[in-house]
């Protein structure tokens, strides 16, 4: 197993989003299914001039699913996945995604502004999650990995199981605390509102399965 540390700029983003007084945190859903659709968006034009990909419309589709006896919410999809070297560059580097260019700039004491009008993107889960794992497999490499981080002290990488291409992010919700609870994220009714709202426009099907108690 490898343990790494976030790029600097990476670990400030990281530290605004778990110290987040943002109130809409529910937010984080529209990122990882934008995301995911964003994951299938590149294997359906990989299929359109690949003779040897078929898009077949119906193994296409993310899921959504929530255990609330192991606190976790889980959204798969079965997109183009991403190889070891693009769990590094992808998910330990925020820097290319243009839109840090852009909150340097316009940088407001506490990021309010600024996540309402951006996406901030993968990071954002960290706004409900003490721990986020990341299991991928992509279309080009053999052996799936692991990524997985609490947070601001970096993150692991290992080899492991996973038999289709895709991928799957785990997110461990964070234990209410006095001022706020997290088990809404848990939820059905919540889970769906929340798609509803911000994901309504996404081309692939979304499917949903809770359980526990
Ligand atoms: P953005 O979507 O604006 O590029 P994100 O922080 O949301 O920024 O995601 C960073 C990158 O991580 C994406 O550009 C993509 O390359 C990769 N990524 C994130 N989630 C997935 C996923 N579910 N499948 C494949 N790649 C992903
Ligand atoms: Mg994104």
């Amino acid at each position: 197993m490898e343990k790494k540390q976030f790029q600097a700029e990476s670990k400030r983003l990281l530290e605004m989003m778990i110290n987040s007084i943002y109130t809409q945190k529910e937010i984080f859903l529209r990122e990882l299914i934008s995301n995911a659709s964003d994951a299938i968006d590149k294997i359906y034009y990989k299929a359109l001039t690949d003779d040897k990909l078929v898009f077949d419309k119906d193994s296409y589709y993310i899921k959504v699913t929530a255990d609330k006896t192991s606190r976790t919410l889980t959204i798969r999809d079965t997109g183009i996945g991403m190889t070891k070297e693009d769990l590094e560059n992808n998910l330990g580097i925020i820097a290319k995604s243009g839109s840090l260019a852009f909150k340097k700039e316009n940088q407001s004491k506490d990021g309010h502004d600024i996540i309402g009008q951006f996406g901030v993107g993968f990071y954002s889960a960290f706004m409900v999650a003490d721990v986020v794992t990341v299991i991928s497999k992509s279309l080009y490499e053999d052996s799936a990995y692991k990524w997985e981080s609490t947070g601001a002290e970096g993150y692991t990488i290992e080899a492991c199981e996973k038999d289709s291409v895709g991928t799957e992010v785990i997110l461990k919700i964070k234990d209410n605390t006095e001022d706020e609870s997290f088990d809404e994220y848990l939820e059905e009714y919540r889970l769906k509102a929340i798609i509803k709202k911000y994901s309504d426009f996404i081309r692939y099907p979304i499917k949903m399965d809770v359980s526990g108690k």
